[in-house]
């Protein structure tokens, strides 16, 4: 027998690893401009062309490499960053793993220029398909210039797998975003194909913040910062007026490093109270710094979720800063500490880590503010109402991302032909959610939310079809000014959204004019129903089942459908469930969900034992 088993060539290992880093042009910037700021750069430059397919430059002013270094940093597994295993515990820098370079060697054609300080020439590097093509001295400034072009030239499967330019620069300008809020204190631009997109002079963190996100924001921040031994909460959280009606400006750093945070996404908000005007979400950037051993990011390949090693301690803490920012600034009513009752009772609070740190920590004033019992109050059971908005939208979005599925019913139901809705009699609303509809030989309980959703979806998409949907021109045009990532994107969906009846021309860098919407957008809602297409069209995009119409369409349906909760007459609900029943496929709402159930008398009579 032989043995079969080999070890696969360099290259094809370092194009297996390369699918975890680099997923796309976004993921070489973040690697790229990370490596930068390892390198200490006051001035990292980022160039691109066709959103990073054809080109990725980044030039910094960083230490630079010498000779051996510059081909060793292509190799897998080569850093500079950890030595052993106690570093682990202990990285202050952006990466450590040591794959990033070898990754991109692997998919795209690399060019390397860098010289360190010392050294009279630096060195020329020629790389792709994890070959080295060539390695020369060259005349260069100190600090490295990275180029990787035509990403994915050697892996075309993966290169067709990429989105639109519009769809990539998105992603790219958010890396962007989350490593040039990080460093404030180093200059960024951004030129793509030779446009200049920012140009970010080193700065304070409300500098930074204001140049990226927009100046609008100025009065309107209040800062937060927080000292205590174990962390440090610094950054700014934006007056409740200023919260959006998307979810885009939120950013959290542990240790400069960005990370996505549902968890301490909820204690900002439940922070906030019921300060947050209806449906809309806080704006924060809020920069965590601990004891690295307290954090573990390497659960992830990107590193943009890290684990804490007590998640419940950070999120009382953050809960507990943000809340005496607002007070602080008079933003809100009262300094009211109030700590969420699950919280309080953890061991965390109640005891500390270990017991040397629990006498460090207990020393710390946020802590005491929060522990004393005359301030922290525990919630009242009743009162996690404040968080429902937080947590609709969750459950909403989490509902929106299912594919089609049949419905389960306890009951047969009969095709609507056979449905004889018996209109002289009554309609009942149960719970102001549910319709109950005599048939002629039974009854319906009818979903309200889901019917609307039904009808609103099958008329929107035959108006597309025959691309007659009613537009409403606005009486005053209405200006909508978005993040550079919300413009890129509503950018790309205006020929979609057109055919829907929205008039919107795009004005400016990432401004818009509404002109018109269709015709059901109630008057003075234009703006708020853009804001929030935008945001649940986000949430979808990593379904790939639908197309960005049909992505669209189901936004539309569901943003102007009755919601559950809404009180119906009973002319409403008749109107409601006639059109319902001259649906193509009634039974079933856009996101999969059942709209009624139907009970026949048959049905009644043997449950009654008849
Ligand atoms: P990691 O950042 O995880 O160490 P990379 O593959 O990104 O791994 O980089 C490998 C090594 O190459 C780094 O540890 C660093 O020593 C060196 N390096 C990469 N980019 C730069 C740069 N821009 N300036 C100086 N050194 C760099
Ligand atoms: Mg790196």
């Amino acid at each position: 027998m032989i043995d079969i088993i080999t070890l696969l060539p360099d290259n094809i290992a370092n194009q297996i690893a390369a699918g975890e880093v680099i997923q796309r042009p976004a993921s070489a910037v973040k690697e790229l401009l990370e490596n930068a700021v390892d390198a200490d750069a006051a001035s990292i430059q980022l160039n691109l062309t066709d959103a990073g397919k054809n080109l990725i430059q980044v030039i910094d002013n960083g230490k630079g490499m010498s000779e051996t270094d510059a081909r060793m940093s292509f190799e897998r597994h080569a850093t500079s960053k950890i030595r052993n295993i106690e570093d682990l515990f202990r990285i202050h820098t952006m990466g450590f793993r040591g794959e990033a370079l070898a990754s991109i060697a692997a998919v795209a054609q690399v060019e390397l220029k860098t010289k360190r300080d010392e050294d009279e020439l630096g060195t020329l590097l020629e790389i792709d398909n994890s070959i080295v093509r060539k390695q020369e001295p060259c005349a260069c400034p100190v600090g490295t210039n990275i180029s990787m072009k035509n990403l994915f030239f050697n892996v075309p499967a993966r290169r067709n797998f990429l989105k639109s330019n519009a769809a990539e620069m998105r992603h790219i300008i958010d890396e962007f975003i989350h490593v040039a809020l990080a460093f404030p204190n180093i200059f960024f631009s951004l030129t793509s194909n030779n446009q200049q997109v920012f140009h970010l002079e080193a700065g304070s963190h409300k500098q930074r913040f204001l140049q990226l996100l927009g100046n609008q924001y100025n009065t309107k921040l209040v800062a937060v910062k927080e000292i205590t031994d174990y962390l440090n909460i610094s950054g700014f959280v934006a007056k409740p007026e200023a919260a959006k009606k998307t979810r885009g400006d939120q950013y959290f750093f542990v240790n400069n490093r960005f990370i996505k945070s549902a968890y301490l996404n909820h204690a900002v908000v439940s922070a906030f109270d019921a300060l947050l005007p209806k449906d809309s979400f806080p704006v924060y950037a809020l920069y965590i710094d601990l004891d690295p051993s307290q954090v573990d990011i390497n659960v992830h390949p990107t590193k943009q979720e890290i684990k804490f090693e007590d998640e419940k301690i950070v999120y009382a803490f953050v809960q507990a800063a943000i809340k005496h920012a607002l007070a602080q600034f008079s933003v809100a009513p009262s300094i009211d500490f109030t700590l969420n009752a699950d919280i309080m009772q953890t061991e965390a609070i109640s005891q500390p880590f270990t017991q040397e740190k629990k006498e460090m920590v207990t020393a710390s004033e946020l802590y005491r503010r929060f522990s004393q019992k005359n301030q922290a109050h525990f919630i009242e059971p009743g009162m996690k109402s404040e968080l429902k908005h937080w947590k609709d939208f969750y459950t909403d979005t989490v509902q929106i991302t299912e594919t089609i599925q049949p419905p389960v019913f306890g009951f047969q139901q009969t095709s609507n032909e056979s449905m004889q809705l018996v209109t002289d009699m009554p309609f009942y609303q149960l719970h102001k959610t549910y319709i109950v509809a005599p048939l002629e030989n039974g009854f319906l309980i009818v979903h309200q939310q889901h019917a609307h959703e039904r009808i609103l979806f099958e008329k929107y998409l035959t108006g597309i079809q025959n691309k007659q949907s009613a537009t409403q021109q606005n009486l005053f045009p209405v200006t909508l000014d978005l993040s550079p990532q919300d413009g890129a994107l509503l950018q790309e969906l205006l020929p979609d959204l057109e055919l829907l009846g929205y008039k919107i021309e795009a004005f400016g860098k990432h401004s818009f004019i509404i002109q018109g919407v269709p015709a059901d957008v109630l008057q003075g809602n234009e703006k708020h129903s853009v804001e929030l297409l935008i945001e649940q069209f986000k949430h979808f995009s990593n379904e790939l089942n639908f197309s960005q119409r049909q992505k669209l369409i189901h936004c539309m349906a569901r943003q102007q459908s009755i919601k559950a909760g809404q009180s119906l007459t009973d002319k409403e609900m008749k109107a409601l469930l006639s059109e319902l029943i001259t649906c193509g496929i009634p039974s079933v709402s856009p996101n999969g969900n059942p709209v009624f159930v139907e009970f026949t008398d048959e049905q009644l009579m043997k449950m009654f034992g008849k």
